[in-house]
């Protein structure tokens, strides 16, 4: 392939990249972006296969056919399979994978004097980038596996920690570095596979202390690491696309992670050494044996749908529960149901609802609610003033009032939905049992709020066949 039809075919595919990332940003156009970024990737690909043969590799066709089918099929099969709530785990996997193959091709360097090749005579830029997208990956691989674990259930989500853990966590990363000023000096195998080595060990040690629920961003941190260590591996292998692609995932992922941290009103050194979800760090405790003296009152479908239906606005602030129950579709039956009576019916979004960004978002636009209907945080609240009924659908920390009032609340400082403002509130969960943070929720106690105690998919069911009856 000619040089220059190479870089204008790179340059389209970097091109497809960016595009694709600026319609990710908005629901309406997420889809699309989705697909113009793929195009761009099948474009790198097929011109980096080419492009082998102009400098007169030997491709192994079979090898390259073999890992697009059974790489693509596995890709497709998860993708079809899993469900919402399990997908920041299929992305850890993915990163993780990422990560790997980053380590695996820049330190493929490595192979051939380790195999009785002639030793290496590399620039000291070229092996420090070697180096680099060595450690990046292992630490990216590691720590994304056990992100994975956590988030699957395969292991605790609790935060492991252990007296001297930091200590510890230093040390490894000062063996790190001194192993890799070894292997640039001496160029030597030896202490290259030990910094490697010592790098997967941290990817697991960086990650245990960090509490399951705190995954979604670190996943989104190792996203961006992934990036990192492609971008580095595009400059080991000279191939833009691979170094812009890289780019673009690490400075992406790096804006994902500031955004989720922003919006749990979080710094991310207190989310990666924080331990949040620790004993410790769970507040006063949750579910009944919190409640104490105070009292939830609880309510039933019937009384619910007679105040909605003579509601002149209402407003639904879904959670991680409305994604459990998979209750999305029944939510838009409902909210059919109330505007038939010309009741005005908006969606409160909270960045952080759910388990991952855009969570909630994603589940009411596969159920077809209209985008102009949601509604971000600060719409949302000045909404609420004057809203008749807020229906609080498995939401629980993005609704709870200590993050305004209580300095002592691990949540304390996080902008929520200010849900007891509006006349009045109705809260569809199981149980009195806390959410993610693990504290208790003094909205369930208020004298505006009523308790419908059911799974959200049935009570949303029930209050629409309700409606109809009123
Ligand atoms: P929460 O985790 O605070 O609460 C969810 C509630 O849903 C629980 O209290 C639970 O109560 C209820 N629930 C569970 N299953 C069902 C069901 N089948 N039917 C009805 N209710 C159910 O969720 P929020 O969405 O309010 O908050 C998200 C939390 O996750 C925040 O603390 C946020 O910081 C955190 N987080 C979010 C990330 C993101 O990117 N979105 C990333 C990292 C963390 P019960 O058991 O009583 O039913």
């Amino acid at each position: 392939m000619n040089l220059n039809l190479r870089a204008i075919l790179y340059l389209a595919a970097a091109v497809a990249f960016i595009i694709g990332l600026k319609r990710l940003s908005g629901p309406r156009t997420a889809r699309s972006g989705n697909m113009i970024g793929a195009l761009g990737m099948l474009l790198a690909i097929v011109v980096t296969l080419f492009d082998e043969l102009r400098v007169g590799i030997d491709l192994y066709w079979q090898w390259v056919v073999l890992g697009i089918v059974v790489g693509g099929g596995i890709g497709a099969l998860l993708a079809l399979r899993v469900k919402m709530t399990e997908m920041p785990q299929l992305v850890a996997a993915f990163n993780g994978f990422g990560g790997l193959a980053s380590a695996l091709v820049a330190g493929a360097v490595f192979l051939k004097p380790a195999l009785g090749g002639a030793p290496l005579d590399m620039p000291l830029d070229t092996m420090i980038t070697v180096i680099l997208s060595v450690i990046v990956g292992a630490v990216t691989f590691t720590g994304s596996f056990i992100a994975y674990a956590k988030l699957q259930g395969l292991i605790s989500g609790a935060p492991i920690t252990y007296k001297g853990q930091q200590i510890v966590n230093s040390l490894i990363l000062a063996g790190i570095v001194g192993f890799s000023v070894w292997t640039a000096v001496t160029q030597d195998g030896l202490p290259f596979w030990v910094a490697g080595a010592i790098s997967l060990v941290l990817g697991v040690l960086f990650v245990i202390p960090i509490g399951g629920a705190d995954m979604p961003v670190v996943i989104a941190l190792l996203n961006s690491f992934s990036g990192i260590a492609a971008a580095m591996t595009g400059f080991v292998i000279n191939n833009p696309a691979l170094i812009i692609g890289g780019a673009l995932v690490g400075a992406s992922g790096l804006i994902l992670t500031n955004l989720m941290c922003v919006a749990m009103n979080r710094p991310l050194t207190n989310v990666l050494f924080g331990a949040f979800g620790s004993a410790d760090s769970s507040g006063g405790g949750g579910g009944a044996a919190a409640t104490g003296d105070k009292r939830a009152r609880s309510t039933t479908p019937d009384d619910v749908a007679i105040a909605l239906a003579y509601a002149e606005q209402v407003m639904v602030v879904p959670g991680y529960g409305l994604a459990v129950a998979q209750a999305q579709h029944a939510m838009r039956e409902l909210d059919k149901a109330l505007q038939e009576r010309g009741v005005k019916v908006a969606y409160g979004i909270h960045p952080v609802a759910g388990r991952m960004p855009g969570h909630m978002n994603v589940l009411l636009a596969e159920a077809d609610v209209p985008y102009e209907a949601l509604l971000d945080i600060d719409a949302a609240n000045a909404l609420l003033q004057r809203t008749d009924v807020v229906l609080v659908v498995g939401a629980n920390d993005v609704v709870n009032p200590s993050a305004r009032t209580d300095t002592g609340s691990p949540i304390y400082g996080m902008p929520i939905l200010n849900v007891d403002s509006a006349r009045s509130v109705v809260v569809i969960k199981r149980s009195l049992s806390p959410g993610f943070a693990g504290i208790d929720n003094p909205l369930f106690y208020l004298d505006n709020t009523q308790m419908l105690f059911s799974d959200a998919k049935k009570a949303i069911t029930e209050l629409e066949r309700a409606i109809h009856d009123v």
